[in-house]
């Protein structure tokens, strides 16, 4: 069986195609710059150099047309005909309330994608149009939607509610939904197969990246996650502030005489590591360069990372009364093993250590970086979100 994944962007159109019988991936590749001139189309398959065209891509429509014909190609492709593919795996951002896991694709699920819209509106009317490029260039293939807010869905009421007016929970749906949870799913589920956790295991999952988020689930059922409404809760980030006091938005707003669209782009596009630093970089491969040369701000803009990672860690222990294992996944999780050892050093209490040299030694692969007689497992957990989709999606339509 082999799965398409797409992952459709304003002006950007991701794909994996994978084989299902081995989970490898066979090709996978980007469209880039749709609808704005200097677009492209990028392929790669392993073993072989990356092809490349350039060409005028207006649409989704035409976007998904040249990723076939890439796949198709006689020189680059992997597939003799687009009837191998299976069915297609789509990553939806937001299901709202109606939708706690991954679905195949029919007119009503187009409509509720649409209805949240406001919910999602840089991401839901791309994912929607990637979804209708998909059946117009393969008409009967089964699409499914897989939602980045489903793993979420889980939560108790007590988690996901805001201590505002029930009436706005209400009318307007405003509750925490959680983001990055086909990632938080995929790494909870891996890591009780790969650390032999057993099937109720209490696991931490700290995903990382430029964006970051936590996860409590208890089994692989999300007990609760640090984004809410939106992503800009919870963590310090790449540029997004996580939790602040929203007097604080107000205060900027009659100082600076900005009104909250621009208060809030700040806190999205201008805080966290970034903004700490003095506007050193998003990257935290630069500020630590620079915590390393000695600048007190990107020194303290990485404590204070760690430390707010720790206090979540310590919060949802709490809330699943124990924890099993803690796991490290994304971008920073995977790569920086400072990074982690820094957030390690507040778990004393909680009888769990890292054996430094393993941890040194673990980069972007499944490890156990905990020392054997640590009383919680540490992980390291590369997170696929694709493999998650294409699971999902083949699970889903393998008796249609
Ligand atoms: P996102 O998907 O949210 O854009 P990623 O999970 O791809 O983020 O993570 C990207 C971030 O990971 C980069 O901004 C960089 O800061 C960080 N990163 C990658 N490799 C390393 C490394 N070796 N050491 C420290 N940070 C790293």
């Amino acid at each position: 069986m082999k799965i398409l994944v797409i992952n459709a962007g304003s002006s950007s159109l991701k794909y994996q195609l994978i084989d299902m019988e081995t989970e490898a991936v066979l090709a996978k590749g980007a469209c880039e710059r749709i609808g704005i001139p200097g677009s492209k189309l990028t392929h790669k398959v392993s073993g072989k150099e990356d092809f490349v065209k350039e060409t005028p891509i207006p649409e989704h429509k035409v976007a998904v047309e040249l990723v076939m014909e890439a796949l198709i190609d006689a020189d680059h492709g992997v597939i003799k005909s687009t009837d191998e593919i299976d069915a297609v795996g789509h990553r939806v951002l937001h299901g709202g309330t109606v939708y706690c896991d991954s679905i195949v694709v029919n007119e009503d699920v187009k409509r509720i994608i649409r209805e949240y819209f406001d919910l999602g509106p840089l991401h839901n009317p791309a994912n929607l149009t990637g979804i209708e490029a998909c059946e117009a260039a393969m008409p009967g293939k089964a699409n499914v939607a897989v939602f980045d807010t489903a793993f979420g869905m889980a939560m108790p009421e007590k988690a996901y509610t805001y201590a505002i007016p029930h009436e706005y929970l209400e009318k307007y749906s405003i509750r925490r939904y959680g983001f990055h949870g086909t990632s938080h799913n995929f790494v909870s589920h891996e890591a009780i197969q790969f650390g032999a956790l057993g099937d109720n295991a209490k696991v931490i999952v700290c995903h990382l990246g430029n964006g970051a988020s936590i996860s409590a689930s208890i089994g692989g059922k999300c007990v609760d996650t640090s984004m809410g409404l939106t992503p800009l809760e919870g963590l310090i980030m790449g540029s997004r502030s996580g939790d602040i006091d929203p007097a604080v938005a107000q205060y900027i707003c009659n100082k600076e005489g900005k009104d909250i669209n621009e208060v809030l782009n700040i806190f999205n596009k201008q805080s966290g590591i970034l903004g700490m630093s003095g506007g050193i970089s998003t990257d935290f491969r630069d500020v630590q360069k620079a915590a390393d040369e000695g600048n007190h701000l990107a020194k303290v803009a990485l404590d204070a990372f760690a430390y707010r990672v720790a206090k979540y860690i310590g919060a949802y222990t709490a809330a699943m009364n124990g924890v099993d294992a803690i796991v490290f996944t994304a971008g920073v999780g995977e790569n920086d093993a400072r990074m982690r050892g820094q957030i390690m050093e507040y778990m004393g209490y909680l009888g769990a250590a890292i054996d430094e040299d393993i941890n040194k030694a673990s980069r972007g692969k499944e490890a156990v970086i905990s020392t054997a007689d640590s009383k919680v497992k540490v992980m390291v957990i590369p997170t696929n979100e694709e493999l998650m989709i294409a699971r999902d999606t083949a699970n889903l339509t393998a008796n249609l």
